[in-house]
């Protein structure tokens, strides 16, 4: 009837707080009996066998507190210490006519509501031999011969009335507990719908962010371009008419360079405006070695990107991938930040571009600071930052673009040692694009 032991063990419980105060009631109202009756065979026997029943409640009230069933697994032979109990009260009570015959009556409801409608029916024939034992031993008086037949129909309708009684209830609290363990799965269900959500919302909330930052960033690209565009123009064509002039030769490489340094302004503010232009999210054929030195083009700006060696190695064989270019490249300028961050004056950096089994990997090494062990778990969530002025969208950002191209985004780390961030591409099956191996650069721009 019962799904589960926990549910049975509830319903043990349950029904033992009842039991429990009916066997308290019962010896109770026997001492009530005792001291308020007279003509009993001898009510010494009564008080020392009710005592007995007050040690055996005890008893039973002691595991009850301890959430448990005293004797639980042995219903049947506490049925016949019941049996065994009443017939020796009602034998050194009055005999048949004793009041504590009504004791079977309770004995047969406390069995009915706990245990099985079967186990009620046995104890009920145990009742009844003990109530037959009970009748030979004091040999049946003409006049108490009708209250047999009574009295067992009594006993019998009792426990037909509470085992249906109870079954009915047992029904009831199961399909309770079963509705409740619906419901609860339902709870968990909906909370963990509610996570995913909101892990979805936080998600494109820091990708908005993001885009918002880059947006921002190409605008004022865009702005300084525009102010300081005119003016350099100007500058120069001022440069270029000097120089047809035919200066004098120290006026002419003064010129010269000027008008290099110039050159050099036109080239940073063209890379910027380039790199802040509208990215453009269509996938196309995109070689991993051209990405790497655009990514590394703009960070050459990066103030701290000085003093730092930066290095790089492309293989020969290298196989272009399918990817969104202005997306793979925000994703190694990131990498590559970030170890610049990570990397003390004069530490060094190194950029790397091989085929493996079928996969592009591309891998920013560094011999910084590394990563903590207690940070690894976090380094992907959104807004997981160390830096004072970081975002922690950045390696987030990475890994969503990455999966979104079907590739990944992994790392190594080891605190004093430095980290290497892997970024894994499907190679595009076409001709390898053969490159001159292998570059050392000045970090300065
Ligand atoms: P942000 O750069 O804004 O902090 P990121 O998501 O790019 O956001 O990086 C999150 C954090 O991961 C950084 O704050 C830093 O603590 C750690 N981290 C990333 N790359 C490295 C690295 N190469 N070496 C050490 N720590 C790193």
């Amino acid at each position: 009837m019962f799904a589960t032991p926990r549910e049975r063990l509830r319903w043990g419980l349950a029904t033992e707080s009842i039991v429990v105060k009916i066997r308290w009631f019962g010896i109770v109202m026997g001492y009530v009996l005792v001291q308020t009756r007279t003509g009993l065979h001898n009510p010494s026997a009564v008080r020392a066998f009710l005592a007995l029943g007050a040690g055996y409640a005890a008893l039973d009230l002691a595991f009850y507190r301890m959430d448990e069933v005293f004797l639980k697994r042995w219903p049947l032979f506490v049925s016949l210490m019941e049996s065994i109990f009443i017939a020796l009260l009602c034998y050194h009570d009055t005999g048949l006519t004793s009041p504590f015959r009504w004791y079977y009556l309770l004995s047969l409801i406390c069995c009915a509501i706990r245990y099985r409608p079967t186990t009620a029916w046995l104890t009920l024939g145990i009742h009844c031999l003990s109530l037959l034992a009970l009748a030979v031993e004091l040999g049946i008086k003409p006049g108490e011969t009708s209250d047999w037949p009574l009295t067992l129909a009594i006993m019998a309708w009792a426990t037909w009335a509470s085992a249906s009684l109870a079954s009915i209830l047992k029904q009831t609290g199961a399909r309770l507990e079963h509705l409740n363990a619906e419901l609860e799965s339902h709870r968990v269900d909906l909370e963990r719908r509610v996570a995913e959500r909101t892990a979805a919302l936080r998600a494109s909330q820091a990708r908005e962010i993001q885009h918002e930052k880059m947006a921002a960033f190409g605008l004022l690209a865009a702005g300084i371009a525009h102010e300081v565009g005119n003016p350099l123009a100007a500058l120069s064509s001022l440069v270029q008419m000097l120089q047809r002039r035919g200066p004098d030769p120290y006026t002419a490489e003064k010129l010269g360079l000027a008008a290099q340094q110039l050159g050099r302004i036109q080239r940073t503010i063209r890379e910027l405006v380039d790199f802040s232009r509208p990215a453009s999210t269509a996938l196309a054929r995109v070689r991993p070695a051209e990405v790497v030195e655009e990514a590394l083009g703009i960070a050459k700006y990066y103030q701290r990107t000085k003093q730092r060696a930066i290095s790089t190695d492309f293989a020969s064989d290298l196989s272009p991938v399918r990817a969104v270019r202005d997306h793979l490249t925000q994703v190694v300028l990131n990498l590559v930040l970030n170890a610049i961050d990570a990397t003390e004056m004069g530490g060094r950096i190194h950029l790397e571009a091989k085929v493996d089994d079928g996969w592009v990997m591309m891998v920013v090494e560094d011999e910084g600071r590394g990563i903590p062990e207690d940070h690894c778990s976090r380094l992907f969530q959104p807004f997981f930052t160390t830096k004072p002025h970081g975002t922690g969208l950045g390696l987030f950002v990475c890994r969503q673009i990455l999966e979104e191209m079907g590739g990944s985004l992994s790392f190594e780390s080891e605190v004093d040692r430095g980290s290497k961030f892997t970024v894994r591409l499907r190679a595009e099956h076409a001709e390898p694009i053969l490159l001159a191996a292998g570059s050392e650069r000045s970090a300065a721009p």
